[in-house]
């Protein structure tokens, strides 16, 4: 394992397994802290794969340190050459194989690592032209730097949209995804969407999107934090 800092707050994790991992993108491992809390359960957290799914052997994570986070920290103080214990891959936010169409895929904060291991599996090459991929989050300092991720989507995604939204539990954050949603269901018909990040904007998107009649499964929904109840 090698990492590297990106920023004040992030780590790039490059991983190496023995055998090749099966994974496809979108999907995310789940790392073993072998912390285990006073009430005996585990420290476990899940972390989207963000390479693409071609290279199965080396891969990479992305994780944002979390102030007051038990397993962000643990993974922060990770260094070069350590072995690491996970299980995975895990996950249905991937691309299915038999669709067309215009792809809208949107992330919230790090929400971005499951979008790059989506638009940059195998399986999503031919949804590419027309696919429109959005990331917002609170400031250009926020997580993986523009330019990186930028430079990890293929060339061939029709659109990219970066913008900043107002901070995780900001009033005006779920009204400015929504306007942003709504201005591109204007522009046509929407084959599929893909949302990640945020559960908060998340569960919001997500109902937006079935009173519109746009095709969207709860699998195409993949919240990282502010969880969706269950019942919801
Ligand atoms: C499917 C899946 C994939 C994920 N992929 C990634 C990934 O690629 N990179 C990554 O950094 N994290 C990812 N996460 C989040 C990750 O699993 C942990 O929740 C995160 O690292 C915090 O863990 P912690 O133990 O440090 O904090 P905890 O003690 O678990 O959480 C502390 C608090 O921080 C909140 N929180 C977690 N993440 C954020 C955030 N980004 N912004 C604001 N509040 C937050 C939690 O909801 C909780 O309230 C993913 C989660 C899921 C479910």
């Amino acid at each position: 394992m090698n990492t590297e800092r990106l920023g004040s707050d992030t780590l790039l994790l490059d991983l190496w397994a023995t055998e090749p991992l099966g994974f496809v993108g979108g999907q995310y491992l789940i790392l073993d802290s072998r912390m285990v809390l006073p009430s005996g359960k585990a420290v476990k957290r899940a972390y989207s794969l963000l390479t693409s799914d071609e290279e199965q052997h080396r891969f990479q994570l992305a994780v944002k340190r979390i102030p007051d986070g038990l397993r962000s920290a643990f993974v922060h103080g990770l260094t070069a050459g350590t072995d690491i214990s996970f299980s995975g891959p895990w996950g249905k936010f991937v691309p299915r194989e038999e669709t067309s169409g215009r792809t809208l895929i949107l992330a919230t904060d790090t929400g971005i690592t499951a979008v790059l291991g989506l638009v940059r599996a195998t399986r999503f090459a031919p949804l590419l032209p027309q696919a429109v991929l959005i990331w917002l989050r609170a400031s250009a300092e926020y997580f993986l730097p523009e330019e990186l991720v930028k430079n990890q989507i293929p060339a061939a995604c029709g659109e990219v949209r970066i913008a900043v939204i107002p901070e995780v539990g900001h009033q005006d954050r779920i009204p400015q995804a929504r306007a942003i949603l709504r201005e591109l269901q204007l522009r046509g018909d929407l084959g599929q969407t893909f949302i990640a990040g945020d559960g908060a904007v998340n569960q919001v998107l997500f109902d937006d999107l079935v009173i519109a009649g746009v095709p969207v499964g709860k699998d195409q929904v993949e919240s990282f934090f502010n969880m969706p109840k269950k019942s919801a």
